[in-house]
């Protein structure tokens, strides 16, 4: 806030457009409109929230898209302080109770070293080469990498040299599996756990990295008498919000006025004049009902929709067609959601926590879903209390044939591995499905390619800025800080903008 208050007056009612009403999109339109610019939000769904989206019905309530969030990004925590929205956080119960499959059973994940020793979930060679990894762990070296000499390691061969093929096979891959639909093979490290990858940079044992910048941590924290409140809380883990993700993009909203958010308004065309340097943008956008608007002068546009979106779009720069033919095409992950209740009775073996994943191995045993949120152990006022609620995700680079299957199949689907996992006896009492034909974008080996584009739209384009999930990072945090960067950036620009012109004045 300090950096652009001092210049704040500049670049107040300079007027910018966002494309998309996630929560990219909205974390930046809140920030800017907070340093008093003039924001206008297109969203082409009827709703906002993107795929922050939940249901309350028939006394249930679920998320058909993210189910937590957490606070590891500092913009979250300031984000939830300036909306008031600290009273509605909701932690999960007993979240640290996490189960990963293992022969075919779930066991329970450990949270410390001394539980690592004693739990079932890897061999004890395993564990002795993560206890040993500081010694152990391999350079990388060409081998290791896919044979595209641009593509970059794989999130399995990563991990592979520094743990061994056991930890990749049971942790790696249902983690992957539960947070992006994606599998480590596909996956790029570099793109996906950027962090982890710089670790090995500064000191190739990632358990000596991490040991290291937790104790600067600490000893920073105690020196730092500014240390956010935040700071805390982000140690307190995952959380929703009372009534689900959704009040997140709803409490975004409130604070944007009738005229500042248009939904259902699909963006169509950009065009970019240079000129007089202020106002140079307009867009024109399409409701449902094909009615056509052109929406005209802004200073700067955040785009947050995804990239496939944006490929489909008409941009113009000076009259002149940009076409945005160099944007590589990506790959979606597509993925069911199946929300279930169950009687309490009919489910003999409940477990309490936040969930199970299944590794790609324990398919062998007959399990066909990625995994289960115990969502009403988590916060027991989503259903109740005779029933357990739980969400189902199916598909993904696993799957992806399956994710597109019926909620009929895909009822029986997940009825046949609960009954594995949890002993659920007979038929849910209730069933809701949700398809996400485009989940989530895969961050694969050739990501840099599109990383590369999204520099250039920016470079080439004076103050277009693109914001979301498709760049740093999936999370819901990671999409808010990614929203709250571009707001930044747009300020920075427009500065410059008036200080560029001020000589003329
Ligand atoms: P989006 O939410 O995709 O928003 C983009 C918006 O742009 C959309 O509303 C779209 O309608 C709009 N748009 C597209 N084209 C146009 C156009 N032409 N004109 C105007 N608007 C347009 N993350 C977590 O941290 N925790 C989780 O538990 C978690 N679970 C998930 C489960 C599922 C099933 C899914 C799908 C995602 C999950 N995620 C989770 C990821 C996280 O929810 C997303 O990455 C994040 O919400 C993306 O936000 P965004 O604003 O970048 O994009």
């Amino acid at each position: 806030v300090a950096d652009h208050d001092t210049n704040f007056e500049s670049v107040s009612g300079k007027r910018v457009a966002v494309v998309g009403a996630g929560v990219s999109g909205l974390a930046a339109a809140y920030k800017l409109k907070s340093r008093g610019l003039n924001v206008t939000v297109f969203e082409a769904d009827e709703r906002s929230g993107g795929k922050l989206t939940s249901v309350m019905q028939n006394g249930l309530i679920w998320d058909q898209g993210a189910n937590t969030m957490t606070e590891a990004e500092p913009e979250v925590g300031s984000l939830l302080d300036d909306l008031g929205l600290r009273e509605k956080q909701q932690f999960p119960i007993s979240q640290k109770k996490r189960y990963i499959v293992r022969n075919g059973v779930p066991v329970m994940l450990p949270t410390n070293p001394i539980e690592l020793v004693t739990s079932s979930v890897l061999s004890t060679q395993s564990k002795i080469q993560i206890l040993l990894e500081p010694f152990l762990w391999k350079k990388n070296d060409s081998s290791s990498k896919v044979s595209d000499a641009s593509a970059e390691e794989s999130v399995s061969g990563f991990f592979q040299r520094h743990f061994g093929q056991e930890v990749v096979d049971y942790l790696i891959d249902p983690f992957v599996g539960g947070t992006s639909a994606a599998d480590p093979d596909s996956l790029s490290m570099k793109h996906s756990f950027p962090d982890l990858w710089n670790v090995e940079k500064s000191f190739g044992s990632i358990i000596v990295g991490a040991i290291r910048t937790k104790l600067a941590a600490k000893g920073g924290k105690s020196g730092d008498t500014k240390s956010s409140p935040g700071t805390k809380r982000g140690s307190r883990g995952s959380f929703s919000f009372k009534g689900g993700m959704q009040i997140l993009p709803d409490m975004l909203c409130k604070s944007l006025s009738h005229d500042e958010i248009n939904l259902d308004s699909k963006v169509l065309s950009l065009s970019y004049n240079s000129g007089s340097r202020q106002e140079n943008w307009s867009l024109s956008c399409v409701s449902h009902n094909e009615t056509q608007r052109q929406s005209l002068h802004y200073d700067a546009v955040v785009m947050t929709a995804p990239l496939c979106n944006v490929k489909e779009m008409k941009v113009m720069k000076g009259g002149q067609p940009f076409l945005l033919n160099f944007l590589p095409e990506i790959n979606y992950m597509p993925l069911s959601v199946l929300i279930t209740t169950f009687t309490k009775e009919k489910v003999k073996r409940p477990l309490e926590g936040f969930g199970v994943l299944i590794p790609s191995k324990e398919q062998k045993h007959g399990f066909k879903t990625l995994g289960t949120l115990f969502s009403s152990m988590m916060f027991p006022d989503r259903c109740p209390s005779d029933l357990h609620l739980y969400t189902t995700f199916i598909g993904g680079s696993r799957n992806q044939e399956l994710a597109k299957a019926s909620t009929d199949e895909l009822k029986q689907v997940v009825t046949s591995d609960l009954q594995r996992l949890l002993g659920v006896e007979g038929e849910p009492v209730s069933v809701n499905h949700y398809y996400w034909r485009k989940a989530f974008p895969l961050y694969d080996s050739s990501y840099g390619s599109v990383m590369e584009a999204i520099d250039k739209m920016e470079k080439d384009l004076p103050g277009f800025f693109y914001a979301g999930n498709h760049r740093g990072g999936l999370s819901v945090g990671k999409s808010i800080a990614s929203g709250c960067k571009a707001a930044d950036l747009v300020i920075s620009y427009l500065e410059s903008c008036s200080n560029d012109k001020k000589p003329d004045e």
